[in-house]
């Protein structure tokens, strides 16, 4: 048997969402994928807990009732609560977990996987690595590559995970290392309602998807602090720019066009309109909760990237003594550790390098 096996690693809102799109492509593509495809959902149940696995529940109703409830996830999905056990047959891997959750499930998985098996990140944020006393800027995608020895892809795009269950047109952008990765890939994620284009540029594709949720963070302060229309696509403007020169500082030779793809101004779009870290930070910035009580009350057990990402940025900004260059980043993290109040967040807009 030839044909490749995909394990879906991560049973969240986006994970269920993306099972949706792959459970039918490998079906109507059964000559070049195994129609079946793998999922591993944490069991997060505590001991003693007797009410049935996260897992058991999808494949008994089709559904993801906590995450991704009222939409049906294709039966030839097939949940699984053991990560080995879901991961050591397949030729594709898409890892879609919080990203605090890789170093755990890459140290699981290493030398358990299929000869010449690559995987896909659809995982959001920012990591590094120390060499000699130096911090570096480090992808999630190599968090992936180096214990797995595997090429990891990416995949990133404006894709808010209900409206992508639900077969509304969108478009993602898949950055890969290889062409012959990225053209295979393209093939198990690109349907009529799911257009996919490919690039080589995947360091901007990666940090486009992480960064947009701290810009997505500025937006939802701007809502909740009742600013004009227009702030807010200032923030949207700004926060682009922020977002290319953070590539162009640690990547400086990625290509420069890649913020006109899905995975740039498309989906900071739609993330500072219609995201989850758009509408946790908007809630906190109008209540005097903590940030993880807002988040709770919110979304149910789900997270929102953008205040661990906006921590992690914050501090690989503060290594490279860059925190000014970035004010927008750096304002968000501020506000989320209670530094900074609505005037150092204005500022942070109207006196921006960019004017300078
Ligand atoms: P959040 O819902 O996590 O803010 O992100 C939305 C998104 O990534 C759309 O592409």
């Amino acid at each position: 048997d030839r044909r490749k096996k995909v394990a879906i690693v991560g049973g969240g809102n986006w994970g269920s969402a993306i099972a949706c799109v792959v459970g039918k492509t490998v079906k109507a593509q059964s000559d070049v994928f195994h129609p079946t495809v793998n999922m591993w959902c944490r069991d997060s149940r505590k001991r003693g807990d007797t009410s049935s696995s996260i897992a058991d529940i999808i494949n008994y109703t089709h559904e993801n009732p906590k995450y991704l409830p009222g939409r049906r996830i294709p039966e030839n999905v097939i949940a699984m609560s053991s990560l080995r056990d879901a991961c050591e047959s397949a030729h594709i891997l898409i890892l879609v977990v919080p990203h605090q959750g890789i170093p755990q499930i890459c140290s699981e998985l290493r030398g358990k996987l299929q000869e010449g098996a690559h995987a896909v990140s659809l995982t959001k944020g920012i990591s590094s690595t120390s060499e000699n006393d130096v911090v570096k800027m480090q992808l999630i995608s190599e968090d992936i590559e180096k214990p797995l020895g595997i090429e990891c892809s990416v995949l990133m795009g404006a894709n808010l995970a209900g409206e992508v269950a639900d077969e509304k047109f969108c478009e993602a952008t898949i950055g890969c290392k290889s062409l012959k990765n990225g053209e295979e890939l393209k093939m198990l994620f690109d349907t009529p309602n799911f257009r996919i284009r490919v690039t080589t540029d995947y360091e901007a594709v990666e940090l486009c998807g992480a960064l947009k949720n701290i810009v997505a963070c500025a937006a939802g302060f701007a809502d909740g602090l009742g600013w004009a229309y227009n702030v807010k696509s200032a923030i949207i403007r700004l926060g682009l720019l922020e977002t290319k020169k953070f590539v162009e500082h640690f990547y400086p030779s990625s290509v420069g066009h890649t913020y006109f793809e899905s995975c740039g101004v498309a989906d900071l779009i739609t993330t500072c309109y219609g995201g989850r870290n758009r509408k946790v930070a908007e809630a906190f910035i109008k209540s005097d909760k903590p940030l993880q009580v807002v988040e709770q009350e919110l979304l149910k057990g789900q997270s929102a990237q953008g205040p661990p990402t906006a921590q992690d940025v914050f501090e690989m900004l503060e290594i490279h003594k860059l925190t000014e260059k970035f004010p927008i980043f750096t304002s968000v993290h501020k506000v989320f550790v209670g530094e900074h109040g609505e005037t150092e967040l204005y500022d942070s807009l109207r006196n921006h390098p960019e004017y300078d």
